[in-house]
């Protein structure tokens, strides 16, 4: 196999094994970090219209140097042992990266979810999830799922009552799953959690000028032109967050059935809505259609952001990419030798390991709030309010003492400033300084070091770095 078409592992660790070039770890820990510690397959039956149907699913734990260890669970024909694999590690260097608390899983569950009914579905997913967790393989001490590609809030809650049902006296049993509807003891924020991640590592990369002058662009945010590949979870919120909150223009939205492009800019809640109502991005009024939906991803805007599946810019279309600045929503959308290509022509990439960890940070704010059993915000928000009120009431009487004209803020001042913080805004405050701190740091090693060429190289230094501490306290005899 030639260095161009590697395995998605041997992407990843071809990523890794950069960083390890620069680092002074002990002898044989940079093999025991890479190495995927146990990967589960499990095959497993299910009577679905009148006969026996048999799937394959896979759970792979690539490192437990924290547990538990945490990670998707993904729907998809495409799913085999070597994608979860390379998925695993992925989360191992993402937790690191972002100091969540975790070690690196992957499941993978290999199936159209759109060949079954809602009902068949529920019925595949608890049969899948008794298998790992009569093993342990969901535990939440051990290993604790998340949605990721085909899998929604829906089939965690399924998960999380399957699990309830085999362990009907565990206190904390609805932490061995994160990413439940929040009805299920979910957390508010978890559901945009990946895409709003995407939109604070953006504003951060955009508040340094000389990062932005590396990508040979300038400003903010403001006018940017975005083209976004997959309008799932992941492309959808940050699409809709760039555009509705940031200024960005989409011109772009890549789906698995074409693409569709506006240079006036495409509404991303109104192409949603033409995609859930149709069933397919064509035929949507105001855009231009394009059968070879793969193609859009060369074409002219300032921000790329694939966010739908792993090696779609490869050593064959990077020399075309015409992005200045490419941000990975989803894993692995930039194959190795691509990055090589992007990494000598300019483009700046804000890597994966980092841009597309919104998700398991909220995900571990919301397995926190499973053990703690209280809502975030439930104790304080009161009391802030009322702090906060006595603040301004006592503002207001001091300015009539000593000014001429009384100090009145405005309706809408004193209630933003009065109201306590709920949970959906702690959520975001979390989100937003785990983004910014991990770029922050990212970005130090990348200005400091001239050997660190790139965001890439400098997110895996931090992780490996910060993984390799954990060892030193092992036992490994
Ligand atoms: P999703 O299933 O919600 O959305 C995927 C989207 O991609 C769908 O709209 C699908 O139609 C589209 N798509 C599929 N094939 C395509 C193709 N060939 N070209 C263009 N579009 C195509 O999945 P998601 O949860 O948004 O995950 C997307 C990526 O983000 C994956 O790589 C996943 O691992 C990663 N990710 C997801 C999360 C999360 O919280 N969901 C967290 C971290 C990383």
């Amino acid at each position: 196999m030639s260095s161009q078409d590697l395995s998605f592992t041997a992407n990843v660790d071809r990523q890794f094994l950069r960083a390890v070039n620069l680092l002074d770890l002990p002898p044989g820990l940079a093999q025991q970090i890479r190495t995927c510690n146990a990967t589960y397959t499990v095959r497993f039956p299910v009577r679905l219209r009148e006969r026996i149907h048999v799937f394959t699913g896979y759970r792979s734990v690539h490192s437990d140097h924290i547990t538990p260890v945490k990670g998707g669970i993904r729907y998809s024909l495409a799913v085999n042992q070597d994608e979860v694999e390379a998925l695993a590690a992925l989360m191992t260097y993402k937790s690191a990266v972002v100091d969540v608390p975790f070690g690196g899983s992957k499941g993978g569950l290999c199936i159209n979810p759109n060949d079954y009914d809602d009902r068949e579905i529920e019925q595949i997913t608890r049969r899948f999830a008794y298998e790992l967790i009569k093993r342990d393989l969901i535990h939440p001490s051990q290993n604790v799922p998340a949605p990721d590609m085909g899998t929604s809030a829906r089939e965690m809650a399924w998960i999380a009552d399957e699990y309830q049902r085999l362990h009907p006296t565990e206190m904390d049993a609805l932490a061995c799953v994160t990413g439940k509807p929040v009805y299920k003891s979910g957390i508010a924020g978890r559901v945009e959690a990946t895409g709003r991640g995407i939109q604070f590592a953006l504003r951060e990369f955009f508040r340094e000028p000389l990062d932005v002058k590396r990508a040979s662009l300038s400003g903010s945010l403001e006018g940017k032109r975005v083209i976004v590949q997959g309008l799932g979870n992941v492309g959808f919120h940050a699409a809709q967050f760039l555009s509705l909150e940031d200024g960005a223009v989409i011109t772009g939205i890549i789906e698995r059935d074409g693409a569709i492009v506006s240079e006036a800019g495409l509404d991303v809640l109104a192409v949603k809505a033409w995609i859930e109502a149709s069933g397919s991005i064509k035929g949507y009024p105001d855009a231009t259609f394009l059968s070879d939906g793969a193609s859009v991803l060369e074409s002219d805007c300032d921000l790329l952001i694939p966010a739908a599946l792993e090696g779609v810019i490869h050593h064959k279309n990077a020399a075309s990419i015409k992005a200045k600045l490419i941000i990975e929503a989803a894993n692995g959308p930039i194959t190795a030798a691509a990055d090589d290509i992007l990494r000598q022509r300019g483009v700046v990439v804000i890597p994966d390991l980092y841009a597309n960890a919104g998700g398991v940070t909220v995900s571990y704010f919301e397995w926190v709030k499973n053990l703690s059993h209280i809502r975030f915000g439930r104790m304080e928000r009161r009391a802030q309010e009322t702090t906060q009120t006595l603040m301004l009431s006592e503002l207001e009487r001091l300015s009539g003492l000593i000014g001429v004209d009384k100090w009145s803020p405005t309706d809408s001042f004193k209630a933003n400033y009065v109201k306590g913080a709920d949970e959906l805004e702690l959520v975001r405050s979390g989100l937003d300084d785990t983004m910014r701190e991990a770029l922050q740091a990212m970005r130090e090693k990348w200005h400091e070091d001239e050997r660190v060429e790139d965001l890439r190289l400098a997110a895996y230094m931090i992780a490996i770095q910060k993984i390799a501490l954990t060892y030193q306290s092992k036992s490994l005899g």
